[in-house]
This record gives C-alpha cells, sequence and structure tokens, in this order.
C-alpha cells in the first residue's frame, strides 16, 4: 500500500468541491499511517491516457474466452522447467536506482535457477495489461509423474471429498505442504519479489538434510511479481491503471485472473502477499468487520500465531527498523484496518482454502521518497525491507511445515462444512488472544441460489462463478422452488458445496455496517447478484428438487426473434447490449433509436446481427411494423474519466479520445466531438484562455456532457450547464443503494440498485430527474460530524438527473458510480445512454 494517501488526506479532492466531512476521526490503538481509499484524488484528478495495451486488455463478453486462456498446471513431475522468454535491457526500470532486480533480470535469473537445481521450475503463466509475462516459480523436491498426479488427487479429495481426506493415512502423511507467495501486487512496493527470489535461491542450492527434507514434504509457489508492468514503471496500478489488490471478486484484470487460478490450482494452507511501506512493518491478521462469510475460527487460529512467528522473525534482523510489527487484530481498533470485502488477495485466497495475509513491509522507497530520497538512502531501505520479505516468507514457510498437520485438518474442516451445509461455530471469546465480541461475525447461508438462464448477464455471472470454482448446475427439467417457477436451463447453485462462503460473499446482497465502525478501509457494499444484471433469487431454506447437471461453461444466450424481412429490435440493458450496437455501427450499418433504450437494426442486416447474438449473447426481438426512429452513427467520444471507466467503455466497444485540462489547454480539438465526458482530470476553472474558447466553443454549438462524481459537478457548475446543486456524502461512503429509476434516459430500463462511491445528490430545478436514492443496503456510510448528509438525507433525492444546456447540449449527471473499478456490470448500460443521448 503506500504513503501517499493518509488519514488527512481522504477525500482532498471532494473538499474543493464542498461539504464534505472528512472520516470521524476515531484514534487508533495502533497507528495506522497508512490507508488506500479506492477512490482517493487520483481518481478525480488524473484524467486517464489511452493506450495500446488496454486496447487488447478490454473485454466485456459472456463467451467461454476466459476458460481457454486459463493457467492449468501441466500433468507432468517435478521439475517442469520451461526456459523462460528473456525481456529486452530496460535502463529505465524504476528497480534499478533502488538496487532491486528490474523486471529483465528476473527471467535470466530463474533460467540459471532452473539450470542449477532440479527443485526449481518456472513457467509464464499469464500477461500482464501491458503485455509481459507473469512467472510462477515452483520449489520442491523432484516428483515423478505418477508422484506428482498422487498429489493432484489428494488436492482434489481435501476440496471434493474432504470426510474421505480425513480417513486417508497416506495423504496426511505424504501430501506435500502448498504455501504461496505473492510479490509484488502494487507495481511501487518492490521488495516482496528480491526477497522471494532470495528464498528460492536458498531452497534451490542449500544442501542441507533439513531443506532437502522440507522440499519432500513441501511445495513453495510463487508468484515473483504480480505486477511487472508497476515494477517497471514505479506506479502501484497494472498497465491499464487498475489497481490489482482491489480485482479479486472482479477479475478485470489479467493479473488478479492469473492469481486467481494459481490459488485455485495450488489451493494453499498459508499464502503472504507481500506489500509495503507502512513505516513499522505491517502482517495481518486484520481487525474487524471481518467477512462475515469465513470460518473465521480456522483462519484465526492460525493467522495469528503465524503472524506472530514472522514478527519474531525480523526482530531477529537486529535493525532498530524491526523491533515490532503492527498486527492489526492485535494493535488497531475495529475498522482500521478490516479483512471485510474478497477484493484483496489474501481475503480472496481465505475462501479458497488458504490462512492469507498481506504482509507491509516498512520503509519508504516509493512516490516521493524515490524521488526525494538518495540514492544510498534509497538503497539502505531497500536492502533492509528485502530482508524483512525474505524474513516473513521464511517464518511461513517454517510455520506451515511445522504446522503442516492442523493446517491440512482445517483445510479439509472448511471443504467440510460447506459440503454438509453447517453453520459456521459460534466462537467464544479469548479462542484466540484478544478475540472479543467485536470479532463475531458470521451468517447463515442460504440453502441454494437460482440464477435463470437467457440473458448475458446471466451467462456472465455464471462463467464467473465457475471461473472462481464455484459449482453451478444446469436444471435439466422445469422446477419450482419456494412457489417460483423456473426453467429447465435455469442455474441451480446447490450451497452445500466447498466454496460457499466464496459464492454467498459474491452473490449476497452484504450487509450496512455503518454504524459497526466509525470508518473502512475500503469499499464495504457490492454485490454480484445485484449489481450484475443477472436475476438472482436466494433460496432460503428449500434446495431445488430438481435433476440437474454440473456445468463447465453457461449455455450461449444470444439469439434472433423475429421473421425474416423484419426490422429487429435490441433493448439497451446490459454492456453486451451496448458493444452489440457499436459493432455493428463499426460496420456502417444504419441504426435508428426510437428511446434511450431501444435500438432498431435494419432486416437487411439480420446476418451481421446474428453473428454479434452469438459472439455477445444478445437477443434481437422483431420491431413492429413501421418503426421509424432516429438514424445514429457512433459516437465521437472525447474523455477525461478514470481509467476505471475508460476501461469501462473499452469493454463496451466505445471509440474514445482521452483529453484532459492539460491537453486542452495545450490545444486539443474538440470541434468533431460529440459528446464529452467528464470525471477526472477536467477542471473548466483550471483552462486557460485555449482550453477555455475550445470548451465554450463546444457548448455554445450544442456538444453534450456526462459528468460523474465530484469533478464532474464541478465541471457542471463552472460551465453553467444545468442549474443542479451537487451536495455530498462523506467522502469515504460506499456501497450498494436502492433507486428509484423515474426518468426517460438512464431511468430506462436501469436495474432498482445501484452503487456508490462518494456520493452525490442534486438539487435545484430546471432539469429531470433520472433516478432517486433509496436506501442504502450494504456498505458503510455515515452522515457528517453535523449529523447531516447520510443516507437518510439522501433518500429520495435526485442521483442522477438529466437536461439541456443554453446551447442546446444534452447534459447527464451521475453522482453514482455505473462504472466503479470495471465492477458493477449491470449498471453499464445505463451510462451507455446517457452517454449515446448526450451525443444527439
Ligand atoms: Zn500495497
Amino acid at each position: 500500500m503506500d504513503l501517499s494517501r493518509t488519514l488527512a488526506g481522504l477525500g482532498t479532492a471532494l473538499l474543493a468541491t464542498a461539504l464534505l466531512t472528512g472520516p470521524a476521526g476515531a484514534a487508533p490503538a495502533g497507528d495506522p499511517s497508512t490507508r488506500d481509499f479506492g477512490n482517493g484524488p487520483e481518481r478525480h484528478e488524473t484524467a486517464a491516457v489511452e493506450t495500446a495495451s488496454l486496447l487488447s486488455a478490454s473485454r466485456l463478453s459472456a463467451d467461454a474466452a476466459t476458460g481457454t486462456s486459463r493457467w492449468q498446471p501441466k500433468h507432468r513431475g517435478y521439475p517442469r522447467q520451461t526456459t523462460l522468454p528473456v525481456w529486452p535491457v530496460n535502463p529505465d526500470d524504476r528497480s534499478i536506482k533502488l538496487g532491486l532486480i528490474p523486471y529483465h533480470e528476473i527471467a535470466p535469473k530463474l533460467n540459471a535457477l532452473q539450470q542449477a537445481s532440479n527443485r526449481v521450475s518456472a513457467e509464464v503463466i499469464g500477461k500482464s495489461a501491458g503485455g509481459r509475462d507473469l512467472y510462477l516459480v515452483t520449489v520442491t523436491a523432484p516428483e515423478s509423474a505418477s508422484d506428482a498426479a498422487k498429489q493432484d488427487r489428494w488436492r482434489e479429495l481435501i476440496e471434493n471429498d474432504p470426510k474421505a481426506a480425513d480417513r486417508d493415512k497416506t495423504l496426511k502423511k505424504s501430501y506435500k505442504t502448498p504455501v504461496w507467495i505473492n510479490a509484488n501486487i502494487h507495481g511501487n512496493e518492490w521488495e516482496g519479489t528480491d526477497g522471494s527470489l532470495r528464498v528460492i535461491e536458498r531452497l534451490a542450492t542449500a544442501t542441507d538434510a533439513a531443506t532437502g527434507d522440507f522440499l519432500k514434504r513441501s511445495r513453495v509457489y510463487v508468484t515473483v511479481t504480480n505486477n511487472p508492468d508497476g515494477r517497471v514503471a514505479g506506479t502501484r496500478a497494472n498497465g491499464a491503471g487498475f489497481d490489482i489488490n482491489r480485482d479479486h471478486a472482479t477479475s478485470s484484470q489479467p493479473e488478479s485472473r492469473a492469481v486467481r487460478d494459481v490459488v485455485i490450482n495450488t489451493q494453499p494452507y498459508v499464502m503472504l502477499d507481500e506489500h509495503g511501506y507502512t513505516g513499522t512493518t505491517l502482517i495481518e491478521p486484520a481487525t474487524p468487520p471481518h467477512g462475515q462469510n469465513y470460518e473465521y475460527d480456522l483462519y484465526i487460529k492460525h493467522a495469528l500465531p503465524n503472524a506472530e512467528g514472522m514478527e519474531a522473525a525480523i526482530q531477529r534482523l537486529g535493525y532498530p527498523e524491526t523491533t515490532r510489527a503492527d498486527i492489526p487484530f492485535r494493535d488497531y481498533a475495529p475498522g482500521d484496518w478490516d479483512d471485510w470485502p474478497p477484493i484483496f488477495t489474501p481475503m480472496y485466497a481465505m475462501y479458497q482454502g488458504a490462512i492469507g495475509h498481506t504482509v507491509e513491509i516498512p520503509l519508504q522507497v516509493n512516490n516521493a521518497a524515490y524521488n526525494s530520497l538518495p540514492v544510498e538512502e534509497l538503497r539502505r531501505r531497500s536492502g533492509i525491507n528485502t530482508d524483512v520479505a525474505e524474513a516473513t516468507i521464511e517464518a511461513a514457510l517454517t510455520y506451515s511445515d511445522t504446522n503442516r498437520a492442523s493446517l491440512l485438518a482445517g483445510q479439509i474442516e472448511q471443504f467440510r462444512r460447506g459440503w454438509a451445509g453447517e453453520p459456521s461455530p459460534t466462537i467464544p471469546d479469548g479462542f484466540v488472544p484478544g478475540f472479543g465480541p467485536e470479532d463475531r461475525y458470521s451468517t447463515t447461508f442460504p440453502r441454494a441460489y437460482v440464477i435463470p438462464d437467457g440473458t448475458p448477464a446471466a451467462a456472465r455471472l455464471v462463467n464467473h462463478l465457475i471461473d472462481h470454482d464455484v459449482r453451478v448446475k444446469r436444471a435439466v427439467h422445469d422446477f419450482t422452488v419456494n412457489g417460483k417457477r423456473y426453467d429447465a436451463g435455469d442455474y441451480v447453485l446447490d450451497m452445500h458445496q466447498p466454496k460457499r462462503g466464496l459464492a454467498n460473499s459474491l452473490l449476497e446482497a452484504g450487509r450496512d455496517i455503518s454504524n459497526l465502525v466509525p470508518q473502512m478501509y475500503d469499499i464495504s457494499g457490492w454485490s454480484h447478484g445485484l449489481l450484475w444484471g443477472a436475476q438472482v433469487d436466494a433460496s432460503r431454506y428449500a434446495a431445488p428438487r430438481v435433476l440437474s447437471v454440473p456445468v463447465t461453461r453457461a449455455a450461449a444466450t444470444g439469439s434472433v426473434d423475429a421473421p425474416r424481412g423484419r426490422d429487429l429490435l435490441l433493448t439497451l440493458r446490459d454492456g453486451n447490449d451496448v458493444r452489440a450496437v457499436n459493432e455493428l455501427l463499426a460496420q456502417g450499418i444504419k441504426l435508428r433509436r426510437t428511446a434511450a433504450a431501444t435500438v432498431v437494426v435494419p432486416a437487411d442486416a439480420r446476418g451481421e446481427a446474428a453473428a454479434v447474438a452469438k459472439t455477445l449473447g444478445v437477443r434481437f426481438t422483431a420491431a413492429p411494423r413501421g418503426t421509424k426512429g432516429d438514424v445514429f452513427d457512433q459516437p465521437v467520444i472525447a474523455a477525461a474519466v478514470a481509467a476505471d471507466e475508460l476501461f469501462a467503455l473499452k469493454e463496451m466497444g466505445f471509440a474514445v479520445r482521452t483529453v484532459s485540462t492539460a491537453t486542452l489547454n495545450a490545444g486539443a480539438d474538440l470541434s468533431d466531438v460529440e459528446t464529452l465526458l467528464v470525471s477526472s482530470g477536467l477542471s473548466y476553472s483550471g483552462l486557460n484562455a485555449t482550453g477555455r474558447a475550445t470548451v465554450d466553443a463546444y457548448l455554445a454549438r450544442g456538444g453534450g456532457v456526462v459528468t460523474r462524481g465530484a469533478t464532474g459537478a464541478a465541471f457542471n457548475a463552472a460551465a453553467a450547464l444545468l442549474p443542479a446543486t451537487a451536495v455530498a456524502g462523506r467522502g469515504d461512503a460506499n456501497g450498494v443503494v436502492t433507486v428509484n429509476n423515474v426518468g426517460p434516459v438512464v431511468g430506462a430500463g436501469s436495474l432498482p440498485h445501484s452503487f456508490i462511491y462518494s456520493p452525490l445528490w442534486f438539487t435545484g430545478s430546471g432539469f429531470t430527474v433520472e433516478q432517486r436514492y433509496g436506501a442504502l443496503v450494504a456498505g458503510h456510510w455515515l452522515p457528517n460530524d453535523a449529523g447531516t448528509n447520510g443516507p437518510a438525507q439522501a433518500a429520495g433525492q435526485a442521483a442522477v438527473v438529466s437536461g439541456t444546456t443554453a446551447g442546446g447540449g444534452n447534459v447527464v449527471l451521475f453522482g453514482t458510480e455505473p462504472l466503479f473499478r470495471a465492477h458493477p456490470k449491470g449498471l453499464y448500460a445505463q451510462y451507455a445512454r446517457a452517454l449515446f443521448w448526450s451525443a444527439s
């Protein structure tokens, strides 16, 4: 994580625009000096710039592409060495200044270790957003192909028949302890890579019997750098501008998909995610709120002593900077460093059976320090940081080896509870030192979920669940649950399954935790069930009684349901519908729009429509005879938006030209632009004479605008677009809200839920209300210190508005977050409808 955003820095961007109060200043017990807010200043102040990598990385499809490109272990013995491709020397790699290994030296180093040792196997498991290789190193004693196959069968037995695994004495004796180390997921938190390479080298070359025996009992998996783009560039984010350590529930990025596949296929007992820099080394377990779907007893029983073992290891290093570690569970106040959302690597890994820990190495070398400190000081710090990373990894390996029987029993128990549908046990006070009522979180798992088939959203969600190793079946016959009829082909998710915790964490609505803690670390609400556009029905008690078969991919959903010779209708309800429109427009097909959500395809483009129906899963129906509508083209878009929004626009197939205050001031042209998107890095008051003349001329000729968030609202006010006054909720308020869809553009066919982060609402008159806030369903949203601007005050207020400027341009203002981190797929189409309308 990083020091650039401190508690005091929270929401500075919003403070400038109005009415915001920072989080209540709860004095932490420890000193959590670093917090990484997901909606920090850069998301409002830095306009994303299009890169080549982004073009290839974005996709929004319901097809099977993710299934075919996934990493899976080879069915071979160990070593299973491959010669890694060597990357060209890059003298600009930001690692070099710190005396750390640059990316281009990692493959040669691993190739040499493979040559030197039959204990080391390295392979490429995927490509970063920027196209760089992602490496997995496995260190273990040699295994024959049949030995390795036996290990694979045992791994599967633990997951799929944990009772049988528990009875298998040979398994208990001979199953190799799997441990996974993930390094450098934040590209400018470098030394996890260097520390893990040292551990790999020691394990590879040590000649002592103890190490040899350890490797006969263990497999050590290391993703050496999870973010090579960021390592090279010295950035937290990957080449597409995403924080990978917020993407594990969404899987929008290749780096998070790669480690998802590693954790599923290796099923580690223990995993470390190596970060920096917190001043004092920080080692999880975390503070409450604890994710309510964990088997937390099984976790904390090992997580706390393992963390204390790592702390002892860094103390033994003897540096004044490593005399102790902060262990948030032990040392911090509730809410200061929580494990609530499954978006972080260790939290995600917990649902896959691992004892997961974030480790923050201590001494800052990134951001301001990188540029201001003398090289010798940076290298001194990086040296200590590397020692700390190495020491924590070694300590975790020792803990895993020493406690292998208990760790195996715990993983078996986690999966057994899942299959049995047993409630998670109530954990007594003092279960581990410091465990109290504030740590007690649990849920009642529903008996099943049903996801009706037939939409691209349903197929996308089902494929997403399958990719995360959630078991989904398809009903062979029509059936009834809780009095509701479902069709053959609908999806059934029996919650008696090993990874029920993950399934429920993704699908459930979540919980309003505003009153439990004064603040949260990152997002507190999310729900694929409510925000991804598919119908998801929970059955609390009844299991569907219907013959069903396991599925490995969702069935195709696309169709053209119209007689030949008839014009076709497509309703913009999903991002894939939007993508279909953009692909047809790109082919030069003359589409017509009859309303914000309704597009007509001429009968003679039936073949093209059928093709996109097949690839994108969208459904065309027969247009009523005589349907007219206005012909429209692909909108010419200029966008000052955040990286996640640019990515989502690409997913929907929009061609986007990126702009910012700086590019407009430097003479960027808007003369052919039809809509201007403003949410990050464009300030009307920051425009010089050139930039202002460009924008003013654009608005005077009736150019459209779509804004989001505080930066967008400020642009609206300064450029006098709509007479709407923005009111801001707390900058860290976030979660899932209910909304009332009342307007003709955004309101047309939107979901009854939306997502907020730093929510806004709009007051005044002279515009149309598109969507109004209802209530907070899940997340964390407190009123400010005066008791105002909370969800109670927001209820009934305008969350999204539309209107027309003096120049005649169509404008939409979003106070919600329909594209946040490319996550709420079911909200994409409402943004696209606003975009198309604003361009008309
Ligand atoms: Zn980090």
